[in-house]
């Protein structure tokens, strides 16, 4: 199976501090791919940097055999991997499909397939397509920010603590997504602290303390692994 994202030796540095250490992973085409670890590990930092929204201090990040790494967040995204940001960060003030249409802004073909798309996987934003996104509910609101993503038609999206704040019911439906637009054909590359539901349904998972990958594995085998179990799980 191709890899569709190589990232190697990859650092990341906010003033003198280095947040992200020389990470190398892989994500393969049509995979779910998770990141986990503590607050601070540096995880948002490594997506941010993919997406070039902070600018790598070394390393190479490969999309389909090309190097993003240094380039702009708009020419990334055109190339085919785009961000659902931690805190959803929906625009409050436009409506649902409003924000869908913004998702979409560097493309120039015609969107009603992939809006048409986007509200049989949300049939609850195909309702709402009129009200202003600032009042859905915080689900509603990850739905959405998901929804708009994909709205670029990225070969690979990722998706910084996607159930972060939301109750137990709503990250299962969140989960659920998450498969559905995997089984869609999607990558997806997830960063996530709730690491129980994460390596449930990752392929494959690496473990990053500190800036550096600790530890990897299939979601599996780092769902049964006993440090991961003790750190991540709440698990003895
Ligand atoms: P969390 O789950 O809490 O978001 P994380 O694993 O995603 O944690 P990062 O947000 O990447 O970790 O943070 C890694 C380190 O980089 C932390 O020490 C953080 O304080 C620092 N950091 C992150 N963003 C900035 C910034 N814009 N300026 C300075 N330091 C930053």
């Amino acid at each position: 199976m191709s890899n569709v994202l190589e990232v190697k030796g990859l650092c990341v540095s906010y003033g003198g501090i280095q947040a992200v250490k020389d990470i190398s992973f892989v994500v393969p085409k049509g995979e779910v791919v998770t990141l986990i670890g503590a607050n601070g590990a540096g995880k948002s930092s490594t997506l941010r940097s993919i997406v070039g929204l902070v600018k790598p201090t070394l390393g190479s990040v490969l999309l389909n055999g090309k190097e993003i790494a240094g380039k702009t967040p708009e020419s990334i995204v055109s190339q085919g991997i785009t961000l659902v940001p931690e805190g959803r960060r929906v625009f409050a003030d436009l409506t649902v499909l409003e924000n869908l249409k913004v998702g979409a802004y560097l493309r120039k073909d015609s969107l009603d397939e992939d809006i048409r798309w986007c509200y049989d996987l949300f049939p609850r934003l195909k309702e709402r397509s009129w009200q202003l996104a600032g009042t859905l509910s915080g689900g509603e609101q990850q739905m959405l920010a998901i929804a708009r993503a994909l709205m670029s038609r990225p070969d690979v999206i990722m998706m910084d603590e996607p159930s972060l704040g939301l109750a137990p019911i709503v990250v299962r439906g969140v989960f659920d997504i998450i498969r559905e637009i995997n089984r869609q054909g999607k990558t997806i590359l997830l960063v996530e602290q709730n690491a129980n539901m994460a390596l449930n349904a990752a392929h494959h998972g690496y473990v990053m303390e500190t800036g550096r990958i600790t530890l990897s594995g299939t979601g599996k085998e780092l769902s049964e692994n006993d440090s991961v179990k003790a750190a991540y799980l709440g698990k003895a």
